[in-house]
């Protein structure tokens, strides 16, 4: 290329910018899709504030802020940005419907439905435990502006949003994805984060909670071993433990599962490193 024709193209490149500037929409998407169990990743234009219901929303240096939908939600979100001279105006995000994997099991032993009596105090202690590392909110940034990485090799044997129905009571639906693989293997952080929980629970056996920041958390279930203690700062890829069959489990599996809040996400559609293909076979945990 001449040297004339590369002064154009910067030009051009030029007046494209300046004019990308000036027809900057106040919000913008950064990534993810409006979808039962998807989280939603906008920019906010400088000069902007977003609110929901009449709260403000927290928003990174960045400019980006988060909106999470759980695995039924149909109500569409509005968001309500108003510009320095308290200008506003009103963005409608619905939720597209998902179809999920329903199982009925009829003609199932009692004991295997309902836990035993003796173990419903300490099942409800590690409840309140949990609600409380989840309800955590931090500054921490880094999974609202890069996403989440895949915690641990192995294969998908449980999905999010399956239910299954046990002699007609329907069972709360599967919030993780199931990740089997040999017992010792390396779990990793998914993001950068602080651990606000790591303990042996009932159900989940050796439990790890990260919370990311702006309502974000990450939990690590069935551990065999476990490598950080609460209050631990953890970084993206770090080793955090290993997997287990601990709790109540069939096999060594790590079963991985995201919060916005008390918003059950689907981990699968928000990791950037998603590498593993969905066999056809019924998950097995
Ligand atoms: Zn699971």
């Amino acid at each position: 290329m001449s040297s004339v024709k590369i002064c154009l193209a910067l030009v051009f490149a030029l007046l494209l910018s300046a004019r990308a500037v000036a027809a900057e929409p106040p919000l913008s998407l950064v990534r993810g899709e409006a979808t039962q169990g998807g989280l939603v990743v906008f920019q906010l234009a400088d000069g902007f504030s977003a609110s929901r219901d009449g709260s403000l929303l927290p928003v990174t240096p960045r400019g980006f802020l988060v909106i999470g939908f759980h695995r039924d939600d149909t109500a569409p979100v509005i968001l309500t940005l108003t510009d320095a001279s308290g200008q506003t105006s009103d963005y409608v995000i619905t939720p597209s419907i998902r179809d999920y994997d329903v199982q009925r099991i009829d003609g199932l032993n009692k004991k295997f439905v309902t836990p035993p009596d003796e173990t419903i105090a300490q099942i409800k202690k590690d409840r309140a435990d949990v609600i409380k590392a989840r309800a955590m909110f931090s500054l921490l940034n880094d999974a609202v502006h890069n996403g989440f990485d895949w915690p641990s090799p192995g294969r998908i044997t449980g999905i999010y949003g399956s239910q299954r129905i046990l002699n007609g009571k329907p069972r709360q639906p599967h919030y993780g994805i199931d990740i089997a693989a040999a017992e010792g293997t390396p779990v990793t952080a998914s993001a950068d984060g602080v651990i606000s929980m790591a303990s042996d629970l009932y159900f989940t056996g050796g439990t790890i909670i990260i919370d990311h920041g702006y309502y974000l958390n990450s939990t690590y279930s069935h551990l065999k071993t476990m490598t950080v203690t609460e209050g631990d700062t953890v970084s993206r890829g770090q080793v955090i433990g290993t997997v287990g069959s601990t709790g109540r489990s069939t096999g060594p599996h790590l079963d991985w599962r995201i919060n916005w809040g008390t918003k059950r996400l689907d981990p699968m559609l928000l990791s950037r490193s998603f590498k593993i293909s969905v066999p056809k076979k019924r998950p097995e945990f």
